[in-house]
């Protein structure tokens, strides 16, 4: 049964129990949850105009999840997964998106997705212990919870390169990416980034244009996904284990169903490592990292992978000066979010792709026609940027939330986010985040983290209900003792190392540096918010 008395149809004012801001995997999974086990009266909005989250944004040549199919999905409904079936071992965005309407569509979701709907704002009234939220198309929602489902990577990033406004031809960020696809026919064009979309995006590229210049800033490493068709005789094998593969999902480090060799990788001679290396090389994508169990924790361990993927690079590049600038010098593999591509080092070999190390000859600025570096103006009709995200914080503080004091999520976060668990941050009572900044996220298969923290924030409202709660934050010293926690686990590996990741919000200029996601382990911070759950919810007032 609802908690709120309905309103009528023509009222611009409507009330709910929760507004949930986002339908991507996390926003369609929260609606489920909360209406249909709770019984409460759900909206979510979306500014997009189709369900899907990252998977209606980022729609550019090649972008293609690097979870597994069989576990990038939910594992909450057994049908699902028993009629669903995964075509590739990483799915593109269309099927991803065909997936995600399939669910929304057996559970009749869409009834309650208003989509082309953007947050404006979202301030809490104490008196009543209610959210007023406030939407681009005039209208007003007012909810008992504020739960943002905003995805991690949803900003887009796009630099302040001088003479940007000046480019007579076509810009286009990777994460607003057209509909219709872009016509790069005889075109030259110039790709800006080389992390995980540039990777995917460059061989693409290459084979759509007359020309491809990849202006690289930073060399990364990457691993070759070897996509594949999925076999019937796999898929039933799949189908037939599912209960077994998602709880391996659940109790390990990272949410992917596979384990890390509990092994070091300095304890085998040159030779045996060579040969793990190698056949982890062909099974490929991002079971590499699995090799040993040291490879993000122990610099010389690290320093092994790193040199055995350098000779990869070598080996597939052949012009050596380019294999030279396409070889990462300056930080260990993985300690960014390693990459896995398609045939992205063997794109160089192409007579009509170039590229610009922008550490020997920087970008001065965009010009009427294209981008001019320290030695030279390179030509170009189009000009892509790979360039990520303001990842985490980008899209929440852009809903200007303001707390019962007035206070603004914003200034709150001035030095950088403070949360509990990544859940819930302090001055702001039932503003729930799914996969907020201090949770796992993205260093998990983030389905896992995302229905982990849905049921966790439904086990919570629960709780509410059934001892008549009307509000519930955390306390100041939970969160301090969260980020202290936060930045132990993050220290405890050699993440932090790569100083210009976006792991430390170091990929936008003038942003707070801190470690952002929680690097305990996805299995440990479930037990960790369990046990937190299991004692009066330590660490969160309610009144
Ligand atoms: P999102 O899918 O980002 O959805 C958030 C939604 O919130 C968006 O639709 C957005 O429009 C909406 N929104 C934001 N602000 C507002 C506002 N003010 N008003 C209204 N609506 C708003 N993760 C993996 O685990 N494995 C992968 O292989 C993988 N591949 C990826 C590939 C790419 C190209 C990218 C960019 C990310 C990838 N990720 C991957 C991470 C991916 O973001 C998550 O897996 C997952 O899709 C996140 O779902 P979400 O619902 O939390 O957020
Ligand atoms: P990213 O990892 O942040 O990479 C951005 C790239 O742009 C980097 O090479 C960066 O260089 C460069 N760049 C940024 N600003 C620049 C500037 N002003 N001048 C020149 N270069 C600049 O972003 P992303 O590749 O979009 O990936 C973000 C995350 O999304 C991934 O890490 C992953 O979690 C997810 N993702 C996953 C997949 C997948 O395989 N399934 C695909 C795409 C994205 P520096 O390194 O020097 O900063």
């Amino acid at each position: 049964m609802s908690l709120t008395k309905a309103v009528p149809e023509s009222s611009n004012l409507q009330e709910v129990d929760a507004v949930v801001v986002g339908a991507g995997f996390a926003g369609l999974y929260a609606l489920y949850k909360l209406r249909e086990e709770l019984g409460l009266k759900v909206q979510v909005l979306d500014k997009a105009g189709g369900i899907g989250g990252t998977w209606y944004w980022n729609r550019y040549p090649g972008a293609r999840c690097d979870s597994e199919s069989y576990y990038y999905s939910y594992s909450f409904s057994s049908e699902v997964e028993q009629e669903w079936n995964w075509s590739e071992r990483y799915p593109d965005h269309n099927e991803i998106r065909r997936y995600l309407t399939f669910v929304a569509d057996k559970f009749d979701l869409h009834r309650d997705i208003r989509l082309s709907t953007k947050v404006t704002s979202a301030t809490y009234d104490s008196a009543r212990d209610r959210w007023t939220i406030l939407t681009d198309v005039g209208q007003t929602i007012e909810a008992q919870f504020l739960i943002t489902a905003v995805g991690c990577l949803s900003t887009a990033n796009v630099p302040n390169i001088p003479g940007i406004d000046t480019f007579k031809g076509d810009w286009y960020h990777t994460g607003q990416w057209p509909h219709d696809g872009v016509d790069l026919t005889g075109k030259r064009v110039g790709q800006i980034g080389t992390g995980s979309t540039g990777i995917q995006l460059a061989p693409e590229l290459a084979a759509a244009a007359e020309h491809l210049t990849v202006f690289q800033r930073t060399a990364n490493y990457s691993i070759p996904a070897r996509n594949a068709p999925l076999t019937e005789e796999f898929q039933t094998e799949v189908k037939k284990n599912y209960r077994d593969i998602r709880a391996w999902a659940k109790r390990v480090t990272n949410g992917h169903p596979f384990d890390i060799r509990d092994q070091s990788a300095l304890d085998v001679d040159s030779t045996e490592r060579r040969n793990i290396y190698d056949k982890a090389w062909e099974t490929g994508g991002l079971r590499f990292r699995a090799a040993f169990r040291d490879i993000l924790t122990d610099t010389q361990a690290n320093q092994t992978a790193s040199d055995f993927i350098r000779s990869k690079i070598r080996e597939k590049v052949k012009n050596s000066d380019t294999a030279e600038s396409l070889t990462p010098n300056d930080h260990g593999f993985a300690t960014k979010r390693p990459p896995i591509d398609t045939y992205y080092f063997e794109t160089f070999n192409r007579d009509n792709v170039s590229l610009v190390d922008l550490r020997a000859t920087p970008i001065e600025e965009i010009t009427e026609s294209g981008i001019r570096t320290t030695d030279q103006e390179h030509k170009l009709d189009v000009i892509v940027f790979a360039t990520g995200f303001d990842a985490f914080t980008g899209s929440l503080e852009a809903l200007n939330i303001s707390g019962p004091d007035g206070n603004t999520l914003r200034d709150s976060w001035h030095a950088g986010p403070r949360t509990y668990l990544g859940v819930q941050t302090p001055g702001f009572p039932n503003l729930f985040m799914i996969t907020g900044p201090g949770s796992p996220s993205v260093l998990c298969n983030m389905p896992v983290a995302i229905e982990q923290h849905v049921e966790w924030v439904a086990q919570c409202i629960k709780h509410m209900r059934d001892g008549g709660l009307s509000s519930v934050e955390p306390t100041p010293d939970a969160a301090d003792e969260w980020v202290t926690e936060v930045n132990r686990a993050a220290n405890a590996t050699l993440l932090p190392q790569a100083s210009s990741s976006w792991y430390l919000g170091a990929n936008v200029p003038g942003k707070p540096q801190m470690f952002l996601p929680y690097a305990g382990g996805m299995a440990h911070f479930a037990d960790i918010c369990e046990e937190v759950a299991q004692n009066d919810y330590r660490g969160f007032v309610f009144t």
